[in-house]
């Protein structure tokens, strides 16, 4: 019976470069299969760029039962493909696509001859039911009828089942980390830390226009679903004393649902006296409105590091339209709280380009961006992501109504990308122009290079003499919408491309 499954981790282009943690939702996955005797190898192609080819050539045996990829949109599926193609090369192999595009897009993926299935929400029980049907000796496409998000190929038809609507918990004790080959090569851009990724509560209650958490957590009995504290702490202390972390990262879609959540994680993290950092993926403006000075203290004292909060926009009429429940003034006033904790970094989301989205909008939000570095050293801009239609997203209606039109293949998907050069039918060619601009320019605006780039390293040297050079002329044209002879861009565009690989 064949039992070796490999997962692989594709290339994430430029933001795989910034940040490469552990493959988590790889993890997730393998947990249920390693349990069920299942052999798993985990490959994460965002270390081997150039070898990654001849590592899986290696792995690839006649005891293996499926590759399984997980797949974001963007540049990831340029390297998914590689992956399955050079699979279907060496045999009959099934190629099993999960996580994020599969999700979205299953049928656009399943024409495709070099990709058997894909699995779409959640796939942790879904995969272990695949792996059984596929080891039996003769395979009964019955049952693949039964396994919730799979989506197949039987009679010339392809058929898709209906997701799992719910999260699939899985305990830190039954996560497989001894599949993570070296966790030296995990690394974020500038940081000296020992990073893992962790979720402390799965899913998010809100509805924001763009996001399609809404639509995949719809139909979901609960939408947010907080872990025990207790359980976060022992997982925390575990990975601190057993792989040597330093720095935890909370990869949940929003980990201040509820405040009394993250507050009891902490209160533990501080009766154990451990010391260790922590960063928190999702946070929202009208959360951080309801920490008061104590609960920042304590959040800062414990040893949060960075907290990702999504702003989106500085224009009143784009945060409605992305309906995210807050005024401007809101924005300034969080920025205004957090500023007065000198440990805390604050790192603000945005997007732009969004459908009727006018040049005077994107200006309020770069009037705001610059008010709030000014009022707030230590927060940092990332730079704004390109607006995505996404379908299933109240917003990818509104960019159909005006003119988008969705990639006719997967192929096509691969230039769909926050940082991408590609522009919409509904962009003017001064919206165009700016939002290059800020592209580039807003990388360098706010003080990165003294809260981020902690390593010594030749590479950090040069990136901080390359903020200090460039730095005042990113500054001006962003503070003033400045887009002429941007040959900035072309370099950045240079870099972006290197990565879609
Ligand atoms: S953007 Fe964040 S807060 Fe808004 S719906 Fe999505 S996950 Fe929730």
């Amino acid at each position: 019976m064949k039992n070796k499954i490999i997962l692989v981790q594709p290339t994430m282009g430029i933001s795989g470069e910034l940040a490469c943690h552990i493959p988590l939702s790889l993890l997730y996955v393998a947990s249920g299969l390693t349990k069920n005797k299942f052999k798993v190898i985990i490959m994460d192609n965002r270390l081997y760029p150039d070898s990654w080819r001849q590592k899986l050539l290696d792995y690839l045996d006649n005891n293996t039962l499926f590759v399984g990829i997980t797949v974001m949109s963007g540049s990831p599926i340029a390297n998914a493909i590689e992956v399955s193609k050079l699979v279907k090369n060496t045999g009959p192999i099934p190629v099993v696509w999960g996580g994020a595009h599969p999700t979205v897009r299953p049928e656009q993926i399943l024409i495709k001859n070099f990709v058997d299935f894909t699995i779409s929400g959640s796939g942790v029980n879904s995969s272990i039911k695949l792996a059984e049907s596929l080891s039996k000796s003769i395979i009964n496409p019955e049952e693949f009828k039964d396994i919730a998000g799979l989506g197949y190929k039987h009679n010339g038809e392809i058929i898709c089942n209906k997701i799992y609507k719910g999260f699939e918990h899985v305990p830190y004790t039954d996560m497989p980390y001894y599949l993570i080959e070296d966790f030296s090569k995990y690394r974020q851009i500038g940081s000296t830390e020992r990073i893992f990724p962790i979720y402390s509560a799965y899913g998010c209650p809100y509805n924001c226009a763009f996001c399609v958490s809404p639509s995949l957590y719809r139909d979901f009995k609960y939408k947010w679903v907080p872990l025990p504290a207790k359980e976060i702490v022992d997982h925390i202390e575990y990975l601190k004393k057993n792989y040597g972390a330093t720095e935890i990262y909370f990869y949940d879609d929003d980990s201040f649902v509820n405040l009394d959540h993250i507050h009891s994680i902490i209160k533990e993290v501080r009766n154990r006296t451990l010391k260790i950092k922590m960063s928190f993926r999702g946070a929202r403006v009208n959360e951080v409105l309801k920490m008061d000075k104590e609960y920042l203290h304590e959040l800062a004292e414990a040893g949060t590091h960075i907290l990702h909060i999504g702003i989106e926009s500085g224009s009143q009429r784009i945060l409605d339209l992305f309906n995210k429940g807050i005024k401007v003034e809101d924005i300034f006033q969080m920025n205004r709280r957090l500023s007065e904790n000198k440990k805390i970094i604050s790192g603000y989301n945005w997007i732009i380009g969004t459908p009727t989205e006018t040049l005077q909008n994107i200006k309020e939000t770069t009037n705001v961006i610059i008010k709030l570095i000014d009022h707030n050293p230590r927060c940092i801009i990332f730079p704004p992501n390109k607006f995505r239609p996404l379908p299933g997203t109240d917003l990818f209606i509104l960019a159909i109504q005006h003119g988008y039109k969705e990639p006719a293949t997967l192929e096509e998907w691969i230039y769909e990308e926050l940082e991408g050069d590609k522009s919409q039918v509904w962009y003017t060619s001064e919206i165009e122009k700016m939002i290059k601009m800020l592209q580039v320019t807003s990388y360098f605006i706010d003080n990165k290079q003294v809260l981020l780039l902690k390593k010594h390293s030749f590479k950090n040297m040069l990136i901080k003499l390359l903020f200090m050079l460039y730095r005042p002329v990113a500054r001006f044209r962003f503070k003033y919408g400045i887009t002429g002879a941007l040959i900035e861009y072309p370099i950045f565009q240079f870099f972006v491309s290197r990565y879609r690989k």
